[in-house]
């Protein structure tokens, strides 16, 4: 299983980080050892002071696909969730101002929380899905997919032409504006539309 990850494709997300507009989607991928395991919770990592969360809706490939053409890119998966990449902002800043990849900031173990998984044909559109993350109770991230430069089937289009998509690869779709710091004791949940799909605690 390998997790592919799209980064800046939402305009106010690359708006707060100062970040260039890409051309083409932004990818990158998670280790197998980055997924949060069940009803454990997010261990901050001693080699980062700032530790960012960034929300962001997931799919999980259900089929063998390469070079998938974006309309029947709907074929290759039928469930969703919400997760969080979680960034070593401090390292990443590092890394990107070397010209380096990002993958110590981006994969390390516990980087990616994974959600429940809700097959996709109980939501009416896809590309009309409003996500939000709770900070402590408080709102700290809100999103629409309808803001995505690119949209869940262009994704999956776009990463088969590089990566076979294979059953049970996830694909993490960016996160919007308001990625900040989490602190040892927070506590993390996050929704699509007013369903949970996560609560994760920070230690
Ligand atoms: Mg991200």
């Amino acid at each position: 299983m390998k997790i592919i990850c799209i980064g800046r494709n939402y305009a106010d997300h690359i708006n707060e980080l100062k970040n260039n507009r890409p051309t083409e989607p932004v990818i990158f991928l998670k280790t197998d050892t980055s997924v949060i395991l069940k009803n454990q919770p997010f261990f901050i990592p001693n080699f980062s002071n700032d530790i960012h969360h960034e929300v962001e809706v997931l799919i999980k490939i259900k089929k063998i696909g390469k070079h998938i053409d974006p309309k029947f890119s709907h074929k290759y998966y039928d469930e969703i969730s919400l997760g969080i990449d979680f960034t070593a902002r401090d390292l990443q800043s590092e890394l990107k101002s070397k010209g380096l990849p990002w993958e110590k900031s981006k994969a390390f173990d516990g980087s990616a929380l994974i959600g429940k998984w809700v097959d996709k044909s109980i939501f009416n559109d896809v590309n009309n899905l409003n996500f939000s993350l709770e900070l402590n109770g408080n709102l700290a991230q809100k999103g629409s997919t309808s803001l995505m430069l690119w949209s869940i089937d262009e994704i999956i289009s776009y990463v088969s032409k590089y990566f076979t998509l294979k059953i049970g690869d996830v694909i993490f779709t960016g996160t919007p504006s308001g990625v900040g710091p989490v602190n040892i004791n927070d506590q993390l949940i996050g929704k699509i539309e007013d369903e949970e799909f996560f609560k994760l605690k920070i230690k």
